[in-house]
């Protein structure tokens, strides 16, 4: 008798019991959420947050997820899994209020952001979420809120989170509006998660889920709004900005080498000849390179192989005159043995020229026997 449940709004229903000491159902006004919203934005969780500062006062990887609206335009009859539509009609938060709240967040210290607590982009504000299956897109909401965040230059990355797929299919000119304010405002490596929990019809209609098999392959086969495989959002030699460097073989950040340098070392997990990292904020792309790279830093890097949700890469920028044999090698046209021949070469020329043994990539490479040496001059500097 004493268990309460809150399915619609736990926050609204906490802050609720918080200040009379009863259980009741509640659902959040728009100005209590701008209120929490601001004060979450200044509060210790992001001031004290390790994440915000790295230890010599850059900007560190913190994400801030700022909320757009809540529950789903499928309220009425959703996918029988999910939690959202219990939430009821979707509330909108205000284009200004969201912008509000961000730079409040950038004053104190954030530099990138993801707007989340939205089941899907395309439905923000959208048109007709009482009496339509499918609400029609409104791409100016959205525009407004993505170009009004990126007005302010302090704001580095910022991405977004789901997308729904039947959307898109079934109101293709405005959800395409919107598809060109998110690829001209959303930072590198932005990735919309677009879901089909099962391609069987009998498992779609006994679960009433969303977006069927065929709405999916229209939005990723006959538009181009989507790409299913890594290969082609990624080709060989695109570079991708500000990959943070997260962990040695196994793939985990480690909550403990945040806060203390020793568990950065590969002797403690993983081993030395791996690093993995993802773009800050673009959380579903991992990227390993086959060499070590400090933890807890961040580079630029060339893409050089594709897994299936993975990528293989190497740091761009990369001294000829300091780069190891490993770094070498993992440069697309550059073998085991032109690696080794430059590292050879490197050495004798040292001591002539103790400062800069090579003064120019192109002829090292040639000198060291490399024929296909396009991606390396993208990579490699003198
Ligand atoms: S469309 Fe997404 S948010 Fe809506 S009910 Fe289905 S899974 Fe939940």
């Amino acid at each position: 008798t004493n268990l309460f449940c809150a399915v619609q709004d736990t926050d609204a229903t906490l802050e609720y019991y918080l200040a009379s000491g009863d259980w009741s159902h509640k659902r959040r006004t728009a100005e209590q959420w701008d209120d929490w919203a601001k004060k979450g934005a200044s509060g210790k969780c992001v001031t004290n947050h390790p994440d915000l500062f790295t230890e010599d006062g850059r900007s560190g990887p913190l994400t801030y997820e700022v909320e757009l609206y809540q529950g789903c335009v499928r309220f009425k009859r959703g996918c029988k899994f999910c939690i959202e539509p219990k939430k009821g009609v979707p509330i909108w938060r205000d284009e200004d209020d969201v912008i509000a709240e961000i730079t409040t967040a950038l004053d104190n210290g954030v530099r990138h952001v993801r707007i989340g607590g939205a089941t899907d982009i395309y439905t923000y504000k959208a048109d007709g979420v009482v009496e339509l299956e499918y609400p029609i897109p409104n791409p100016e909401p959205i525009s407004k809120v993505l170009s009004g965040l990126r007005e302010d230059e302090r704001l580095e990355i910022l991405h977004v989170d789901n997308a729904n797929p039947s959307i898109v299919a079934e109101n293709l000119e405005p959800a395409t509006e919107i598809t060109k304010s998110l690829i001209s405002t959303l930072s590198d490596g932005a990735v919309l998660s677009f879901g089909l929990e099962s391609a069987d019809p009998r498992v779609h209609e006994t679960n009433w889920l969303n977006c069927d098999s065929e709405q999916l392959k229209f939005i990723v086969k006959d538009t181009g709004i989507g790409m299913s495989e890594a290969e082609e959002m990624f080709p060989i030699g695109t570079e991708l900005k500000g990959i943070w460097w997260e962990a040695h073989d196994d793939r985990i950040r480690r909550p403990e080498q945040i806060l203390d340098k020793t568990h950065r070392d590969a002797s403690i997990y993983g081993r030395a000849g791996i690093t993995f990292g993802r773009q800050i904020g673009a959380y579903p792309i991992l990227v390993g390179t086959p060499y070590q790279v400090p933890l807890e830093t961040e580079s630029d890097i060339i893409v050089t192989g594709h897994g299936m949700r993975s990528l293989s890469g190497v740091e761009t920028n990369l001294s000829i005159n300091t780069a190891s044999q490993s770094q070498l090698e993992a440069i697309p046209g550059i073998g085991s043995k032109a690696a080794w021949r430059i590292v050879s070469n490197r050495a004798k020329a040292l001591r002539k020229f103790p400062e800069n043994p090579f003064s120019d990539v192109k002829t090292a490479l040639q000198d060291a026997g490399v024929q296909s040496y396009g991606l390396a001059l993208k990579v490699l500097k003198a």
